[in-house]
């Protein structure tokens, strides 16, 4: 299939991009490099840079089969400061897109939803079924983008699947997670164990979990890949399906700085700081569905294995 990564010089979309390319279809990567990387799009992949509601249309007019939507805004916090930017970023520029591909006669849709959507849920692990009750302004936009293609696929007969990722860590070789604002666990506790960083701060150790940290549901970036090919090769036309992707196990801060500890053989010193705003206690993913429907099932769900391969990509990067 010739196929659109928006998004594709990020994280999640390099990844994707590159399994693509190794499953034989052909890739166009647009990307407007606000926070990826141009070295970060996969050899082989045609590069686009631009805006993907400005550029969609005109390239989507060559002739696709399928677009993957990575492209987005995400930091949960500038979210809540600059609403616009996500609701101009985010929906907008989706909407742009999802009129390109309706005028382009282009059917196949996989978009990148996460479990942000659900906010604070009432019951763990998380189905597909649970409320969605967003606590962010980003967990807002992608539930309206969400619902957005819902409607497009009843009306233009899309085949269209929106993936809901939980935590996603790892890496795959030279393609893995590098933010200039880091904000998520993983990174910031290798950043500690390279020397880049004192301490990490541990949000709050009086929730009603185990340890007293928050629990999460850390699923490897190339289990999500393996979901989006998936979701891509089994689309079904006028069906919008929505599901969660995660490991199924949770596990709490301590337990992921114990295992950074392990892998990296560092001390990595760690200070209990207040919660941060907006954290749910415990977000674990049921994937049942997905498995089900798809036959997709986590091969790298060991934690330690997670870390070790982002561990290694943050080593590779630095040169150490
Ligand atoms: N966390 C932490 N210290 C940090 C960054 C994150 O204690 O420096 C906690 C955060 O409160 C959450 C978990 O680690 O419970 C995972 O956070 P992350 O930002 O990686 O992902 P999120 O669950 O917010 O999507």
């Amino acid at each position: 299939m010739k196929l659109l990564v928006t998004g594709g010089a990020g994280y999640v979309g390099s990844v994707c991009a590159a399994r693509l390319l190794e499953a034989g279809h052909e890739v166009v990567v647009l990307d407007d490099l606000s926070t990826g990387h141009a070295d970060a799009v996969p050899e082989g992949c045609r590069f686009v840079q631009g805006d993907v509601g400005d550029v969609a249309g005109p390239l989507l007019a060559e002739g696709f089969d399928g677009v993957l939507h990575f492209a987005a805004k995400s930091l949960v916090g500038e979210s809540m400061q600059d609403p616009a930017k996500y609701w101009q970023g985010n929906v907008v520029t989706s909407l742009r897109l999802l009129d390109a591909m309706h005028e382009n006669g282009v059917h196949r849709l996989v978009f990148s939803s996460t479990a942000a959507t659900y906010g604070e849920p009432e019951q763990s692990p998380v189905r597909e079924t649970a409320p969605t009750r967003p606590t962010n302004t980003y967990g807002a936009t992608k539930l309206a983008i969400d619902q957005a293609i819902t409607s497009y696929a009843a009306a233009h007969g899309l085949a269209a699947t929106s993936l809901r990722y939980f935590n996603v860590a790892g890496a795959y070789g030279r393609f893995g997670e590098r933010h200039t604002v880091e904000t998520h666990l993983i990174p910031i506790v290798l950043q500690v164990a390279l020397g880049q960083r004192e301490q990490v701060q541990i949000y709050g150790e009086d929730w009603p979990t185990e340890d007293g940290t928050c629990v999460r549901d850390y699923i490897h970036v190339l289990d999500l890949a393996e979901a989006h090919l998936l979701a891509l090769e089994t689309s079904v036309p006028g069906r919008h399906r929505i599901y969660n992707l995660g490991n199924g196990t949770g596990f709490s801060v301590r337990q992921v700085i114990e295992t950074c500890r392990a892998v990296t053989g560092h001390p990595v010193p760690a200070a209990v700081a207040p919660r941060r705003a907006g954290d749910p206690a415990v977000l674990v993913a049921s994937s049942e569905q997905v498995q089900q429907d798809l036959g997709w099932k986590p091969q790298r769900p060991d934690l330690t294995d997670i870390v070790r391969d982002a561990w290694e990509f943050t080593r590779a990067r630095q040169g150490a």
